[in-house]
């Protein structure tokens, strides 16, 4: 890693097949990118982490497991943030999401905004970061530009500003005129970039000239005012357009991402925001990877720093449990040949070599003072499974399993208050899946599921639930934290419950801070 250079810090989220991962590939080429040890993508080109619980990915060509990747554009040292693509993970995308401070959004032009991945972006848009958005696919004949801006603005509820325009689209699409430079960059399929003054070019015709010059004076005058501050609050989110398979509109947005995205902001603990550049060094981890390497069985914690100077060798301690330790050579990784890192500063990821210490979550601090960035808001599973072991004997690999699944975020997990007995809460089916696979072939454990009807979980953040309120339809559970968390089995059941107890007060994974 690069000491010195201004960090920026971001993840795509999109749609599958929106074009993230070419989007990604272009921009790692031009800012001489390198991929690192996560890298397990590859679903086109074939280059899969041999690691064999992923072979989950292989047959289905998703990618489950997301990494870091850097690159060095303009004297900023840029850190994406891969995220899995299929909505069955979107929990990790959202803890991954924690750990940015900018999300870029690519859009399919053809599509637009696609409901699966809706939840995702109204959750960057809760968290207030800023978005920038790529309209990909400009080569084919997608939606009207205007109408692309039109359903952002609504189904977000955030304001839109084009940074450039498409001149044409699909068989007529000539290029894109950036606004502020009032120039052209002219489309061509030969990956070459050609930029033109609009003003001395000769390639328009006339009704391309005047259908161009009739969009852009409805931009000015009905469209919005552009200021960095609503960027940077994530209430207007700078529109792109281009085609990532072209390499077209790529680079301008780049030269326009270095500005527009937000250095490594502060983070809250205990209510308190804690300073990017005071002495102590902290961050959290939000993403623990296993077997990524199939020859030792080792799992990877990703630690976003959030303040202070990384530096190997350093003592820190663990804020939940007070334990030390020091992040020796051993414990941290760069790069496709884990290259160590030495210094990394706010705003860079190091995975750390972990042995079982780390949860999703956890802070890890230098100095004698243990703080504890927020928690991690857990995103509302809505298929629930009562789970056991088949085979009752294997009950230590079970447990053991389970414990190192669940402090991964594989999974969530609740327990019945009487009988302990386990079920586990996933966003998707996919999870379940990983899940049952990874116990197999990790702990040798077969693992049986009887599938519940119920879809919803609330925590219950104020007020008791008394035996009398609840059944096996509205069934209370303990999370892992021991806390409270209702099950319902659909709206009605949930809204019946609250107007019969309206002093509860009952609440998703994601509002509990
Ligand atoms: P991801 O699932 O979002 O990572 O999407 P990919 O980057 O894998 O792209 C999905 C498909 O769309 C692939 O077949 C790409 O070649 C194609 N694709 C990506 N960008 C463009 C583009 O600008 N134009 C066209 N026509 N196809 C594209």
């Amino acid at each position: 890693m690069t000491a010195e250079l201004p960090r920026k810090t971001f993840a795509i989220i999109s749609h599958p097949d929106a074009g993230k991962t070419t989007l990604t590939e272009k921009l790692l080429f031009l800012g001489g990118g390198i991929r690192d040890a996560g890298t397990v993508k590859g679903k086109k080109s074939g280059k899969f982490a041999t690691s064999d619980w992923m072979e989950i990915e292989k047959q289905r060509g998703i990618s489950v497991t997301s990494s870091v990747m850097q690159l060095i554009y303009d004297d900023v040292q840029i850190n994406i943030l891969d995220t899995p693509g299929h909505q069955d993970f979107s929990e990790d995308t959202y803890r991954t999401l924690t750990a940015v401070d900018t999300a870029v959004m690519v859009i399919d032009s053809v599509k637009g905004i696609e409901a699966q991945t809706l939840k995702l972006f109204k959750v960057c848009k809760m968290r207030g970061i800023p978005i920038l958005t790529f309209i990909n696919k400009l080569d084919r004949e997608g939606k009207d530009p205007l109408d692309l801006l039109a359903e952002i603005e609504e189904v977000l509820e955030m304001e839109t500003y084009p940074m450039n325009w498409p001149i044409g689209m699909g068989k007529t699409l000539k290029g894109i005129y950036s606004r502020e430079k009032n120039k052209i960059e002219i489309y061509n399929d030969q990956h070459e970039r050609v930029i033109v003054d609009y003003d001395e070019q000769t390639m328009l015709e006339d009704y391309e000239k005047e259908k161009l010059e009739e969009d852009v004076m409805l931009l000015d005058e009905a469209g919005n005012d552009f200021t960095m501050d609503k960027v940077r609050n994530g209430e207007l989110t700078p529109v792109f357009f281009g085609s990532a398979l072209s390499s077209f509109g790529v680079q301008s947005f780049l030269d326009e991402f270095v500005n527009l995205a937000a250095p490594p902001q502060p983070r809250k603990a205990g209510g308190e925001l804690i300073s990017t550049d005071g002495d102590t060094f902290s961050g959290f981890i939000f993403k623990i990877q296993a077997n990524m390497n199939p020859n030792h069985r080792d799992r990877i914690a990703f630690l976003r720093i959030c303040s202070g100077r990384f530096q190997r060798g350093m003592e820190v301690m663990l804020s939940r449990t007070g334990k030390k330790m020091k992040l020796s050579q051993s414990h941290s990784f760069f790069a496709s040949d884990r290259e160590t890192v030495n210094d990394a500063l706010p705003g860079d990821i190091i995975g750390l070599y972990d042995s079982g210490n780390f949860e999703v979550g956890d802070t890890i601090v230098t100095g004698s003072e243990a703080f504890q960035y927020e928690e991690m808001p857990q995103f509302p599973p809505e298929k629930f499974a009562k789970i056991m072991a088949k085979n009752a004997l294997k009950h230590k690999q079970y447990h053991k399993g389970m414990k190192q699944l669940v402090q991964e975020g594989t999974i969530q997990l609740y327990r019945t208050p009487y009988f302990d007995d386990y079920i586990i809460g996933a966003v998707g089916e996919l999870q379940f899946q990983v899940f049952e696979y990874r116990m197999k072939n990790e702990y040798n454990v077969d693992i049986e599921f009887i599938h519940m009807t119920h879809e919803l979980a609330r925590w219950v953040t104020k007020g008791e639930i008394t035996d009398n309120m609840t059944d096996s339809r509205k069934m209370l559970v303990k999370d892992q934290h021991d806390r409270s968390v209702l099950l319902f089995e659909n709206e009605f059941s949930l809204r019946f419950f609250q107007d019969k107890y309206p002093d509860l007060k009952l609440s998703t994974g994601w509002e509990l801070l």
